[in-house]
């Protein structure tokens, strides 16, 4: 049986929002902020702040480290390009590493390997709902002293150690757009235990405006030459989560345990009908961690593999390359190079990756099948090859 994940306590929310005649959050809102509260204490950060996107999470958590332009950024070469774009448009330079053959997720020698003295931070994509090995790149981290976004944006309710995915780095940022674990059909959330982060953060993502939240203090506006000012302290732009978001999303926080567990009961249905399979590797799971698949990743011939995301090989990193500048004018060093062969270990792997679906919507019986037909697929190239 398929299960639809929408339906009467999101239209009870919805229906609460339009009653109040207040579809923002504005000074009044309600749902996005009972969402960034009840966020908090589930994940277990000191504040949250709801955004519009993801993409705007990334951005946002980003601003919130106080970077500059030119400041280099080192991100995975093997993510979805919603990972590095934020990084362009804060005026920072992408610096992309070398990830795990095994997982895609970035190895602490690669992170090493492209640190240079204008490295300051590092986005660490848990991909697919697997948790990095954190320890050892907090570890490159504080010696080199760069600051740590955790990009969860798929891995909600991720372990490593005991820990959940998220509370480990300085900053954590979430994507709930439609495919996402928890979702508003677009939305973000980002998260930290630093009051000054969120305080940039929550400016950033109000056009330079502090309207915080937890009570802490903002300044006000002052008047300039006797003229009243309105209170852009910074540049930013308007990423507010509307409270029709923060109805949905509230919504389904309530749900998350439940699409946890579905998810679970598919990626075990796929494991048992893949288990033992040749050419077919399951998931590699770091030791002490405990992933909560987004999709579910499993390694096949190249011929049968469908993972597309390698950033710098994308249109857009090809025209910086040619311009030796980043889409929005900051030059690049002569050693960042967006060429094929930059992470030969990452371009390698990553196109052996098909990742199948255990969204909670499926029912069973379509995840098995969708597991036994890669099964007979990779059977059959096989068989051709003579293998
Ligand atoms: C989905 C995603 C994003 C961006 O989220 P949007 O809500 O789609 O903007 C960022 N990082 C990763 C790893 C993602 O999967």
């Amino acid at each position: 049986m398929s299960d639809p994940c929408f339906g009467e306590v999101e239209l009870a929310f919805l229906g609460e929002v339009i009653d109040r005649q207040e579809l923002w959050r504005g000074t009044r809102g309600n749902f996005v902020a009972r969402l960034e509260e009840a966020f908090g204490q589930r994940l277990g950060r000191d504040y949250v702040l709801g955004v519009t996107s993801g993409t705007c999470a990334n951005e946002t958590a980003l601003a919130g480290l106080g970077l500059e332009p030119g400041d280099e950024v080192i991100c995975p070469a093997t993510a979805p390009l919603f990972v590095s774009m934020p990084v362009v448009s804060l005026g920072c330079i992408p610096v992309f590493a070398e990830t795990d053959p095994r997982t895609l997720i970035l190895s602490p020698e690669g992170i090493e390997a492209r640190v240079t003295p204008k490295t300051r931070a590092i986005v660490v994509v848990h991909l697919f709902g697997q948790p990095a090995p954190m320890d050892e790149i907090l570890a490159v981290a504080r010696r080199h002293n760069l600051k740590v976004v955790e990009d969860c944006a798929q891995a909600y309710d991720c372990y490593y150690k005991a820990r959940k995915a998220g509370t480990l780095g300085d900053v954590v940022c979430f994507s709930m757009q439609q495919s996402k674990h928890l979702t508003s059909g677009e939305g973000g959330l980002v998260a930290t235990d630093d009051p000054e982060v969120y305080k940039r953060a929550a400016m950033y993502a109000n056009c330079g405006m502090p309207w915080f939240q937890y009570g802490l203090e903002a300044p006000r506006a002052e008047p300039l030459a006797g003229l009243r000012t309105r209170g852009h302290y910074t540049f930013g732009h308007n990423y507010r989560m509307s409270e029709l978001q923060g109805a949905v999303a509230l919504a389904q926080l309530g749900k998350l345990d439940a699409f946890n567990a579905r998810r679970r009961e598919h990626a075990a249905i796929i494991e048992s009908e893949l288990r033992g399979a040749a050419a077919i590797e399951l998931p590699y799971v770091y030791p002490d961690t405990t992933p909560n698949y987004w999709f579910y990743p499993v390694r096949v011939p190249v011929a049968l593999g469908t993972y597309s995301e390698i950033n710098y090989l994308e249109v857009v990193y090809q025209r910086m390359q040619q311009e030796r500048r980043t889409s929005v004018g900051y030059p690049l060093p002569d050693y960042v190079q967006y060429v094929p062969g930059s992470c030969p270990q990452a371009e390698a792997a990553a196109p052996r990756f098909r990742n199948l679906s255990v969204h909670p919507s499926l029912p069973s019986e379509a995840v098995r099948e969708g597991a036994r037909s890669l099964r007979e697929a990779v059977q059959t190239h096989c068989e051709a090859r003579g293998e």
